[in-house]
């Protein structure tokens, strides 16, 4: 897969060609508030490098998994998330997925249900 794909959303966010609101950014991945947040934080962790979702991360993507859900420590500590809060990976037609590019959904700032809806 290329690093970057030229129709993918997140893809553009990341080359500046689509507005987007940063939180966090680091050598490898970027995070930036959900257009349509679902809870008070709703900020999404991607990679820098294109990758379709989680069905298609495999043991070379180890490394910048860790690194997301390092990113996704750090927001989570920039938000004053430290009552708790949600990560969530969309996977599919079933799960509500709707851009193809990896991204780490951090929801916090209320109680959430469980099971999700
Ligand atoms: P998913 O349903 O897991 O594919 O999540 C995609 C998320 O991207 C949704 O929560 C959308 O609200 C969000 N989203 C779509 N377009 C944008 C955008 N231009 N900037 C920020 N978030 C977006
Ligand atoms: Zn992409």
């Amino acid at each position: 897969m290329a690093d970057s794909q030229p129709d993918c959303l997140f893809c553009r966010i990341l080359e500046g060609d689509a507005p987007s609101t940063e939180v966090l950014s680091t050598d490898n991945t970027y995070a930036f508030r959900d257009i349509n947040p679902m809870a008070p934080t709703h900020v999404l962790v991607i990679p820098r490098r294109h990758v379709t979702d989680a069905a298609a991360v495999g043991a070379e993507h180890g490394g910048i998994l860790a690194e997301m859900f390092d990113s996704a420590r750090q927001v989570a500590d920039q938000e004053g998330l430290a009552g708790g809060y949600r990560l969530v990976f969309n996977v599919g037609d079933d799960s509500g997925n709707t851009v193809p590019h990896l991204h780490l959904h951090v929801l916090g700032g209320r109680r959430f249900g469980w099971p999700p809806g």
